[in-house]
């Protein structure tokens, strides 16, 4: 019941009518018993600037960050936190004794997706295809303790978030961190992390970016795009028997992490993916 001791979180983005997210985190409110509501906000990039100020006013608890914002906020915001500092965009806000604090949760969602599916993730060996803001945030977070290998359309992206992630990790340019263009060798890779829109909805029957002929059963496959669950690349690691872990694990535990930040509570993770699943296979 929503009443005058309400604790109000919101998504800022443009659009954001599509968000699973409010589904999602009022779930695991009412799961906890918490008395906080979760609103989307669709924020024009012009009024971007009086958001801060004016739930600072309201007593508005936090945001999620989504597109087109997550890098123009950060000018707004009195703290950034260092992994969202190193990726270079925020996701998730506190705002908390007349402070905002900036935070990124993507990177460790995806670590905690692909750990919760195959265990400590480290000294791997990994492919990241894409190099826009979702590669960076699972690159940024898995190269603190694994080698990776940007791979991209566009390869001069690939070298620049390549390059850029060596400097500022301080990890060796060309062998703890490498670049690719889309035709990157899979020998010797543990793991490849699809971070391109390619299989989402609709057009679920894409050309996947790996076929099955260059995957291997000792492999893990993991999709970020989480609309379908079943991805056409990870059709393909089916056919020969390669680990999967679909994108909806990286989608619940940013906002698992983002929950944590906001009420100091552990959100249950099966309520919260179950409300999204039912909203999917709508
Ligand atoms: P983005 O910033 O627009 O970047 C898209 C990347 O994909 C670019 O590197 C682009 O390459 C590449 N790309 C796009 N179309 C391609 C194609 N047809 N062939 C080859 N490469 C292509 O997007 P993003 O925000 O990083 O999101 C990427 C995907 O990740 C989204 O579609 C979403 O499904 C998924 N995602 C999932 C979660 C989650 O929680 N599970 C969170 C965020 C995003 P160029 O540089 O060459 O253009």
């Amino acid at each position: 019941m929503v009443d005058a001791k309400t604790k109000v979180v919101g998504l800022i983005g443009h659009p954001v009518e599509h968000s699973f997210s409010p589904i999602m985190h009022n779930a695991a409110f009412k799961d906890k018993g918490l008395n906080y509501i979760y609103v989307a906000f669709d924020v024009l990039p012009e009024n971007l600037k009086y958001v801060i100020d004016g739930a600072k006013a309201l007593g508005i608890v936090g945001f999620n960050v989504t597109i087109p914002h997550k890098i123009e906020i950060m000018k707004y915001l009195d703290e950034i936190d260092e992994d969202a500092q190193l990726i270079g965009a925020v996701n998730t806000i506190k705002i908390e004794d007349g402070k905002a604090i900036g935070y990124n949760t993507d990177g460790i969602g995806a670590r905690k997706a692909l750990e919760e599916e195959i265990g400590k993730v480290k000294g791997k060996n990994i492919v990241i295809y894409g190099a826009g803001g979702a590669a960076r945030a699972v690159a940024f977070e898995l190269a603190k303790d694994n080698n990776i290998i940007i791979a991209n359309r566009t390869v001069e992206k690939a070298e620049k978030l390549a390059k850029e992630i060596a400097e500022k990790l301080n990890k060796k340019f060309g062998e703890e961190v490498k670049f690719s263009g889309l035709d990157v060798d899979l020998n010797g890779i543990d793991i490849i992390i699809n971070a391109t829109p390619i299989g989402m909805y609709p057009n679920v029957d894409a050309e996947p970016i790996v076929k099955a002929e260059n995957m291997r059963e000792d492999m893990v496959v993991m999709d970020l795009v989480y609309n379908p669950l079943e991805t056409v690349l990870l059709k393909e690691a089916k056919k020969v028997n390669a680990k999967t872990v679909n994108g909806l694990g990286m989608l619940i535990y940013q906002g698992a992490v983002a929950f944590k930040i906001w009420t100091g509570v552990e959100p249950n993770i099966d309520v919260m993916k179950n409300a999204i699943i039912d909203v999917i296979k709508k």
